[in-house]
């Protein structure tokens, strides 16, 4: 296992596996208001400490490696309460249910199972945007997605050229890279000339 995966790409991969290949294969990345408004958001959480609230000890900003997954893993907080530990991760908005943040928050709970040696059956994802917690069970189905999507990435590395891109407009005009992928420029061109050769 020589590649490392780091657990954000597991989010980029699940949002678009091309937008993951520039991040991490390539080392491109440019910011847009989204990818800021997220970065300014995380400022203070990022901030590596210890900090009791109530009942509640977390520990913000931890990094771990799980030599099974051949992860390494950042985590906004690592949370203690009532005899369980896991994973809480921050994100801008209040859209629950987006698959991209399920599988990271599942990485960051089986690198700190592996870490601790005790179960991690759920997480939490905290949304800027409503200040709601949403409660995400470690389920095998999603485990299973996790590992399937680490495995993915790590074949990324070994292609000279980008993967097919979701090409969803909703999801492009979103994308901090939709000016490097040029989406609406491929799909014009598409079968006329070769545009896999000038990339
Ligand atoms: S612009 Fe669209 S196709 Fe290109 S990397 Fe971003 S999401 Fe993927």
């Amino acid at each position: 296992m020589d590649v490392l995966v780091e657990a954000h790409a597991i989010n980029a991969y699940a949002y678009c596996p091309r937008r993951c290949y520039y991040e991490y294969v390539e080392g491109v990345f440019y910011h847009n208001v989204y990818t800021i408004h997220g970065k300014l958001l995380h400022e203070h959480v990022d901030r590596f400490g210890k900090e009791q609230r109530g009942e509640r000890q977390l520990h913000r900003s931890l990094h771990l490696r799980s030599e099974k997954l051949g992860l390494s893993v950042r985590c906004d907080v690592i949370e203690e309460a009532d005899g369980m530990i896991y994973p809480v991760e921050y994100k801008r908005g209040s859209q629950s249910g987006w698959e991209n943040n399920h599988l990271q928050l599942c990485a960051q709970g089986m690198a700190l199972e592996e870490r601790i040696g005790k179960a991690v059956p759920f997480g939490y994802l905290f949304y800027y945007g409503s200040f709601r917690r949403e409660k995400v069970a470690l389920d095998e189905e999603l485990r299973e997605q996790t590992r399937q999507t680490i495995e993915a990435i790590r074949n990324l590395y070994g292609q000279e050229q980008p993967p097919a891109g979701i090409d969803d407009g909703h999801r492009c005009s979103k994308c901090s890279m939709v000016d490097y992928c040029l989406p609406q420029e491929r799909g014009r061109l598409k079968g006329r000339v070769p545009w896999e050769r000038f990339i």
